[in-house]
């Protein structure tokens, strides 16, 4: 069976883990700081601070950002439902608004007054934030697809446009860390909150004996492990190689489907780059086309089931309001991408999916 997606692992990252295991520390080493470093290098921001997730990252920028239950959170409801839910988590009320059917990106015109907006770079494809139509107070950037992505205003992570760049480092996404996940930020104060808060709100440990350390606020265990973060530190090194992997295999699909009716994934345009962690193409039948697919061999994925179908976002979010999202969903489809696809398995996707859709 061909995966939809997968994780790419190579001797020296496995090299990388068993280095930390013979090492003295497990968790609270070095090992995280590297990989932060390293996170700080490639996307430009002045702080990076690891998670033990990317829903876990998302949680702690929207407690670094002080959102809470007065708070109204606009985001996409073609995306994971971490996007919303973690707007949840600090009590916040979620809406949504429609996607931009050109680019499957949250509709950044169409965004009403609200606290807060997050926006997911669906696929890896960077939304415009200059396409903002009224600043809130917080922007939070959900990159979990979108790690080495570039907007004209330089990476997806450096913050340009927005306060805080969450990341996810799950199997399936751009590099892997098992499960890990990262925020990104310019400013000192945010950086701060956001360790304390992965840390049981812990700090001031240096300025008493030995043993002290004071709590102001509550905090989880939201720490990455050394172990997870050695497995980071070698990914990144391969961040440009992976990417460019994703490029070709995706330039491959949309030459492919050219002539057919397919409607094929967007692409980047007007100085901005794509991760291409997703691939989705727009078929009629898609549950159809899915079922004899699988008949093939080939796995694929649906991209989301839009978060306000969810019972537990039912309520106040009518599926009428969002007509561009209730148009893709239907058809979405995501086809096998990762580094490890090689081109004759891409190939037997192509000639099955045309043959599927054709016949
Ligand atoms: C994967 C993902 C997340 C959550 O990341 P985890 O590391 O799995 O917790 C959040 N948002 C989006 C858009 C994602 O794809």
């Amino acid at each position: 069976m061909i995966s939809y997606g997968s994780q790419y692992l190579e001797d020296d990252d496995i090299e990388a883990v068993v280095g930390v295991l013979r090492s003295a520390h497990l968790t609270q080493g070095p090992a995280v700081e590297r990989f932060e470093e390293a996170l700080v290098a490639s996307t430009g921001a002045r702080f990076a601070v690891a998670f033990s997730s990317g829903t876990a990252a998302l949680h702690g920028a929207m407690q670094a950002a002080g959102l809470g239950p007065s708070d109204r959170v606009v985001t996409s409801p073609l995306s994971f439902v971490a996007s919303a839910n973690s707007a949840r988590y600090v009590g916040a009320e979620v809406a949504f608004v429609d996607i931009d059917p050109s680019t499957l990106n949250l509709d950044l015109a169409a965004v009403p007054a609200c606290d807060a907006v997050v926006v997911v770079h669906y696929a890896g494809l960077p939304a415009d934030l200059r396409a903002l139509s009224e600043r809130p107070r917080v922007v939070i950037e959900d990159a979990a697809h979108a790690l080495g992505a570039h907007t004209p205003d330089g990476p997806v992570g450096n913050c340009a446009h927005s306060d805080m760049c969450a990341f996810s480092f799950h199997p399936v996404k751009v590099i892997t860390t098992g499960e890990g996940g990262a925020v990104t930020t310019n400013s000192c104060e945010l950086a701060e909150r956001l360790r304390r808060f992965r840390n049981h709100g812990i700090h001031d440990r240096g300025s008493g004996a030995p043993w002290y350390y004071a709590i102001d606020d509550l905090g989880y265990n939201y720490r990455l492990s050394d172990v997870h973060a050695a497995l980071g530190v070698s990914q990144m090194r391969k961040l440009r190689r992976f990417l460019e992997r994703r490029q070709a295999l995706a330039d491959r699909y949309h030459a492919a489907f050219v002539g057919t009716s397919i409607i094929r994934a967007p692409r980047a345009g007007g100085g901005f780059s794509h991760a291409n962690h997703l691939y989705a193409v727009r078929v009629a039948n898609r549950d159809d086309v899915a079922a004899e697919l699988r008949q093939s061999g080939i796995a694929t994925q649906v991209h989301y089931i839009p978060i306000y179908r969810h019972r537990l976002y039912e309520g106040g979010h009518d599926p009428h309001l969002f007509p561009a999202t209730e148009e893709a969903f239907p058809k979405l489809l995501s086809l096998p991408l990762f580094p490890g696809l090689t081109e004759d398995a891409q190939d037997r996707v192509i000639e099955a999916l045309v043959q599927v859709d054709g016949g």
